[in-house]
């Protein structure tokens, strides 16, 4: 402590208050000191370390059993002070989750469920006396009342009761029941019923004595240790399938496991578990008749717990549809979301192509319908066309068909004439009878010519040749005019293709524009009154162009040819061309006109597309 010095000009009687005030405040701080350290000292003495004990046989049992390690852990370690709780499963569970205990005693069952569950971690490993390995400590007895002949053996277990402490018991239970289960027995199917008794164990042993039960499944040891202390008399029960198991004074009916283990939990502080395991370890084998060794291997335990699927490894097959609804709940739902989804984008696509399907088919339907009328309409108008044509062409028709029927009556009147003067030779006769025969197969044939054409027929198409077409055309004219003009035909195509036709429309497009070519020439003196039809190839196409030298037409005129209702004659009805147009439209063709190129008159053009097989 720096000392004040006392200042100039202070007087005695200051300094004297001074040393007083020092004096003071070392006694205050010595008593502060004393204070803290006694406060400390009962610190360290308050420092308890609850062990938590699983009391399989009841509080009593489990005071006296570790009450030994309790005493010798509390010696040598004094600076601690250790203390026992006693609890049942759940509570040790509890007070491990809770964390109210630092170190936990247990059988190997519990302690490998509390591992897996809250990383419990052994530090050493029970030695009981009369056990030469810890590691093969604790197993299974089952027993029967010696009195009973049934059952001999494990196997006999069938159909029988059993009583055991809980179904989460160790050497109470599992071991075996796994035992059982080596020996083809299901304990939850096989047996008539397993009656859990609960703690202390002691109550499976009073259920078998009573007869409640068949057999009952206790740890190993314990039928002794009750012998021992005079609760039992040893000719009063029989072990089921006892095994000699070496090293183990006692009976069992199963292989062996791991003793009890003591152990740590995460919070426990590792400088007392250090302590602890070096005590323990060190510990002498007393009156207790307990020591303790290296922590055992424990993995048989978890055998057992992953074979009967019970414990940590309980969830392996419980593979329900709870479980996994509960486990996978976000993803199923977003599954189930976009299944939804699906369905529902799929139902309405289905409608819709239903829907326009539907549409579709009355679309197409419709202009079916709407084809045929068109179809039909043409067809009638075409056939209006053609006796529009005849009409035309009628005024000459009677002179044409007169002309034959006179020169078959002048042939007739000749041979009469010849046969009542007696001057008929056979050679007149022939000559005669042949003109006759001649004469009348020309009207004949006029005749049938205009049937044909004007005959009612539905369209057809067919590969035809335009120059035989245009050939027939020209007699059919001929034959019904008067005074027709020349009427020449140049054939310029070599044959090059044929045309996908329907020819009696093709032959009444080329009668109207001849008719129409010659009509143009009346008025021209007849040496110039020519009408030729010219027939040519270009590529894909065969052209015809009926071309005279007549009147001709202003441009003004020629721009509406095609109207319909344009006509410049008189007696017309300006339907032909329109009709031509629509006729070689619909053959996949196309009508113009112009003038004549070499002079006066007009010529008007269509072109046909071949036909693909003979292009
Ligand atoms: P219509 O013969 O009943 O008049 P078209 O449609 O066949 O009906 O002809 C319409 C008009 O086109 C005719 O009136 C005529 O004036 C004109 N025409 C047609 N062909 C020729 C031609 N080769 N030369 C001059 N004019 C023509």
């Amino acid at each position: 402590m720096t000392l004040i010095k006392p200042q100039a000009g202070v007087g005695p009687n200051s300094r004297l208050v001074y040393f007083a005030s020092a004096s003071w405040r070392r006694l205050f701080l010595a008593a502060v000191f004393i204070l803290w350290t006694s406060l400390a000292g009962a610190g360290v003495a308050a420092a308890t370390v609850p062990i938590g004990v699983f009391a399989w046989q009841g509080e009593r049992a489990a005071e006296t059993d570790w009450s030994p390690v309790l005493d010798y852990l509390n010696a040598a370690l004094p600076q601690h002070s250790f203390r026992l709780d006693h609890y049942d499963a759940e509570g040790l569970r509890r007070a491990i989750a809770e964390h109210r205990v630092g170190l936990v005693i247990t059988n190997p069952g519990y302690y490998v469920t509390m591992e897996a569950e809250f990383g419990l971690s052994r530090i050493a490993t029970l030695a009981s006396a009369g056990v030469s390995s810890p590691a093969r400590a604790i197993g299974s007895v089952v027993f029967t009342r010696a009195d009973r002949s049934e059952p001999a053996e494990l196997r006999a277990l069938r159909g029988k009761t059993v009583a055991a402490v809980a179904p989460d018991a160790f050497g109470g239970y599992l071991i075996a029941a796994l035992e059982l289960k080596h020996q083809g027995l299901d304990t939850g199917s096989d047996l008539a019923a397993v009656r859990f008794v609960g703690l202390p164990m002691t109550r499976v042993v009073d259920a078998v004595r009573r007869g409640d039960v068949d057999a009952g499944i206790v740890r190993t040891c314990l039928l002794e240790q009750l012998v021992e202390r005079g609760a039992l008399r040893s000719e009063d029960y029989r072990v089921l399938s006892p095994r000699q198991e070496p090293g183990l004074a006692c009976a069992t009916s199963t292989p062996l496991y791991p003793d009890w283990p003591i152990a740590v939990t995460r919070q426990t502080d590792p400088a007392l578990a250090k302590a602890v395991v070096r005590a323990l370890l060190e510990m002498p084998e007393g009156e207790g008749r307990l020591s303790w060794t290296v922590p055992a291997d424990y993995r048989p335990v978890h055998d057992v717990y992953q074979e009967l699927r019970v414990g940590p490894y309980a969830g392996l097959d419980a593979v329900t549809p709870e479980a996994l609804v509960r486990r996978f709940w976000p993803w199923l739902l977003g599954v189930f979301a976009l299944l939804a989804a699906w369905v529902i984008h799929t139902v309405r696509v289905e409608y819709q192509v239903h829907r326009r399907t539907r549409e579709l088919r009355e679309a197409l339907q419709a202009r079916k319908e709407a084809e045929t009328r068109v179809r039909q309409n043409q067809e009638q108008m075409d056939h209006l066309s053609r006796l529009s044509v005849l009409g035309e062409l009628s005024g000459n028709l009677a002179h044409e068909i007169n002309q034959p029927l006179t020169s078959m009556g002048t042939y007739a009147r000749s041979l009469l004439r010849r046969q009542s003067r007696g001057t008929l030779t056979a050679e007149a006769l022939t000559e005669a009878c042949t003109e006759i025969a001649n004469e009348s197969e020309r009207a004949g044939g006029i005749v049938q010519r205009i049937r044909h054409f004007a005959r009612k027929r539905p369209a057809v198409r067919e590969p035809s040749d335009v120059v035989a077409i245009a050939a027939e055309a020209r007699r059919l004219l001929l034959g019904m005019l008067a005074h027709a003009p020349e009427i020449t035909i140049e054939d310029r195509s070599r044959g090059r293709c044929r045309v996908l036709a329907d020819g009696q429309q093709i032959q009444q497009v080329l009668l109207n524009l001849v008719k129409n070519a010659i009509d143009a020439s009346r008025a021209l003196p007849p040496e110039r009154q020519d009408v030729r039809i010219v027939i040519e190839p270009a590529d894909t196409r065969m052209l015809v162009h009926v071309i005279d030298r007549g009147a001709g037409l202003e441009e003004a005129q020629r721009a509406r040819l095609f109207e319909p209702f344009f006509t410049t004659k008189p007696d017309g009805l300006g339907l032909g061309l329109p009709i031509c147009k629509t006729i070689v439209e619909a053959h996949g063709g196309r009508l113009w006109a112009g003038p004549n190129a070499d002079g006066p008159g007009m010529r008007f053009s269509f072109s046909l597309p071949c036909h693909a097989s003979s292009a």
